[in-house]
């Protein structure tokens, strides 16, 4: 595999008012071509900035962001290599999709970066009704407006508007999150088969540690802007290092968990208030001890799997 993306040592902060709200710090990762790397975490954690960051809606404000090896922001501007390379589809349809646009139009709408030549001769209509069916939806319905369509529907709209500049690399921010259970499932196997189909790249953003699990390779763990534990998927879920993975787990229902797993929950605030040295999940943590006052650094305990935590086995 190779290396699609990279950041190395990304910061996000945000002044408001007289304060700096730090939105990420220090991000190291890397997303290989062909896969789906999840970010998990609470809101607020930093997993959308990240994912913005991605497609052109935040700039970093330090480090580098690498894709397919050159740098995705220089001097604050945004380079991806071709227009429509990278695309996305957000959580909730409802408010991402025009309601006084028909489908077809909604669709196409990506493509309007693209110049005319590049537009004709992807026979747009043509490219239309394929995509409509392949995501499940129907030609006849392309001159629908979007709330004649189910919010699972919705989002398959959203699933093909992002498909059709033909892109390498999306980026799903909570994409079923507003969805039914049974609604969710059917649109997180579209989502596998279309990345199978078409050879793309995810980073997959979620609060939901089941579905995460269900779709993806990779796994980076954040917490108040941090990557805490990040590693190969069926390694987290297995053997879990970082205390704040340990209690995403716990909560999850028992068919996920072996018999020896521990059952944890986050601790009463400390009564130590931690300063900005602190282990960022010092207030929550249920093993904090006088160490932790000290932030640890994020260690590489094999090639693929690291986490940034003073507990040692
Ligand atoms: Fe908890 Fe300390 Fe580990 Fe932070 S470093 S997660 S406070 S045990
Ligand atoms: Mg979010």
């Amino acid at each position: 595999m190779s290396t699609l993306i990279q950041f190395e040592k990304v910061e996000k902060s945000f002044s408001k008012g007289k304060h700096v709200i730090q939105a990420v710090s220090d991000a190291n990762l890397r997303v290989e071509k062909g896969s789906v790397l999840g970010l998990v975490g609470e809101s607020g954690s930093g997993k959308s900035t990240l994912g913005k960051m991605l497609i052109g809606l935040e700039v970093p404000s330090d480090g580098i962001i690498h894709y397919q090896g050159n740098p995705l922001w220089k001097k604050n501007k945004f380079r991806r290599p071709r227009p429509g390379e990278i695309q996305t589809v957000f959580q909730d349809p409802q408010s991402s999709l025009d309601p006084r646009m028909r489908v077809k139009d909604i669709i196409l709408e990506p493509l309007l970066a693209l110049d005319s030549k590049q537009r004709k001769e992807k026979g747009e209509r043509l490219r239309l009704i394929s995509l409509m069916k392949r995501v499940g939806l129907k030609a006849e319905q392309l001159d629908r407006y979007p709330h004649e369509f189910s919010g699972g529907q919705r989002q398959r709209i959203a699933i093909a508007r992002a498909l059709i500049t033909d892109p390498s690399f999306i980026v799903l921010d909570e994409p079923t999150s507003a969805l039914d259970v049974s609604v969710q499932a059917q649109v997180l196997n579209l989502l596998k088969e279309l990345k199978r189909e078409r050879h793309l790249t995810y980073l997959f953003i979620s609060h939901n540690m089941s579905v995460i699990r269900y779709m993806c390779d990779q796994i980076a763990v954040m917490y108040k802007g941090r990557i805490v534990e990040l590693g190969p998927s069926a390694e987290l879920f297995e053997r879990p290092r970082h205390p704040y993975t340990k209690i995403l787990l716990s909560s999850l229902p028992s068919i996920f968990e072996s018999e020896d797993a521990e059952k944890l929950s986050f601790a009463q605030p400390a009564e130590v208030k931690a300063g900005n040295e602190a282990c960022v999940f010092y207030d929550r943590c249920p093993f904090r001890m006088e160490v932790c006052l000290k932030a640890p650094p994020f260690e590489n305990k094999t090639e693929e799997h690291g986490f940034a935590c003073h507990l040692q086995e």
